[in-house]
């Protein structure tokens, strides 16, 4: 076939958006996105058909994918998430929402007659999955920093105790990045007795980093998750949006379903799947290596801490939950929301100190605040 090219005012609108595009990833520090990547190493690969079809672990008759890659990323996030050694399985996902969708649908087929609890803080997207699974639930009330309210919860599950328990867990609300601990929660299914139970854990952008805290906050499989869902394109950065669902083998065995078409089992949410992502994240895991995504993550939550305490020091209230690297603050003005692009709820924005962030655009960015301050 003959290879055809962009027309000159085409050519204009993709060096338009280009330019757009640049400029505003410059800028921004209101959303979980890391823009500090490289992937030049990895352009030959665009020029290829790639799809993962089906489930990574089970080989497939369309073969131009990422299949041994995905297979590294799953295990090495089963390991820092302490799955049972026999007893993980998951996929790189479109992102951490489809790793949630993936979470209830897991726990719907085990427990048909569930019901689902998660806080006022959970991410926007969960709503919509369970309408699409058509699960009935409660949302519970949240405390003041964004974690769940334990006692509405036990109140709530009291009330309900006839019915199995689906848990949403929020390890890093969206808003304030509150992380709901799963050891309390699991107190609380213990003195309630409740027997018949799952618990997701919607770790987006805190599950990517947690397991680098000291001491551990409570989110894993060795503290009570039955599957954890993160985003690949926030603390790890990618291109395109994706993410990674780990969840219990012999969970998935109870759905898996052997499709002749494709010579793979369909336990997956959409039939092709992306075959780049999983290699750029194999390539962000295999780059870094543990202690690299470590000192990543202290970085962030040094730079978290300056910020904090900068904001504090011209006056404005600003707080974090602990060691988190989302930094609150009471809504700023229009033209530095739009400038940085900070989205802001019921009175409260913030900045998240992502990986790429670095002391001297915190100092910039007091600095601006403060002009504003003086100007009032
Ligand atoms: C970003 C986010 C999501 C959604 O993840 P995507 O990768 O954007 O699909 C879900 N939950 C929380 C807490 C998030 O921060």
């Amino acid at each position: 076939m003959e290879l055809n090219t962009l027309s000159p005012n085409d050519k204009k609108t993709l060096d338009f958006l280009l330019a757009h595009v640049q400029l505003n990833t410059a800028n921004f520090m209101g959303y979980p996105v890391s823009k500090d990547f490289d992937f030049t190493e990895l352009l030959p690969f665009l020029n290829y058909p790639m799809n993962n079809l089906g489930d990574p672990f089970v080989a497939c008759t369309y073969d131009v994918g990422s299949r041994e890659m995905e297979k590294e990323v799953i295990a090495f996030f089963a390991s820092l998430f302490r799955a049972e050694l026999d007893d993980w399985w998951g996929y790189v996902t479109n992102g951490g929402s489809e790793g949630n969708l993936y979470g209830l649908y897991l726990a719907r087929e085990l427990h048909p007659k569930g019901m689902v609890y998660y806080s006022e803080a959970t991410h926007y997207s969960v709503q919509k999955n369970l309408h699409l699974l058509n699960m009935p639930n409660i949302v519970i009330s949240t405390q003041e920093n964004g974690e769940i309210n334990y006692d509405d919860l036990e109140d709530t599950m009291r009330m309900n105790r006839h019915m199995p328990v689906i848990i949403m867990a929020n390890i890093g609300t969206t808003m304030t990045e509150a992380r709901d601990d799963i050891a309390k929660i699991k107190v609380i299914l213990k003195k309630l007795a409740i027997k018949n139970y799952y618990i997701h854990a919607d770790g987006a952008l805190s599950g990517s980093y947690s397991a680098f805290i000291e001491p551990r906050p409570a989110f894993d499989f060795a503290d009570g998750a039955d599957s954890i869902a993160i985003s690949g394109h926030k603390f790890f950065g990618s291109p395109m949006p994706c993410g990674v669902v780990v969840v219990k083998k012999s969970n998935r065995d109870r759905i898996a379903r052997s499709v002749a078409y494709i010579g793979s089992v369909d336990t997956t949410i959409t039939g092709s799947r992306n075959g780049h992502s999983p290699l750029f994240l194999w390539y962000t895991l295999k780059k870094y290596g543990i202690e690299g995504l470590r000192k990543r993550a202290l970085h962030s939550l040094d730079v978290a801490a300056y910020a904090e305490e900068k904001l504090k020091g011209i006056g404005i209230s600003a707080w974090r939950n602990p060691n988190t690297i989302t930094v609150n603050f009471p809504v700023p003005s229009l033209a530095i929301r739009q400038k940085l692009q900070l989205a802001s709820e019921n009175g409260w924005s913030h900045i998240i100190c992502m990986p790429n962030i670095e002391k001297v655009q915190i100092d910039q960015l007091v600095l601006e605040m403060k002009a504003e301050l003086v100007a009032l």
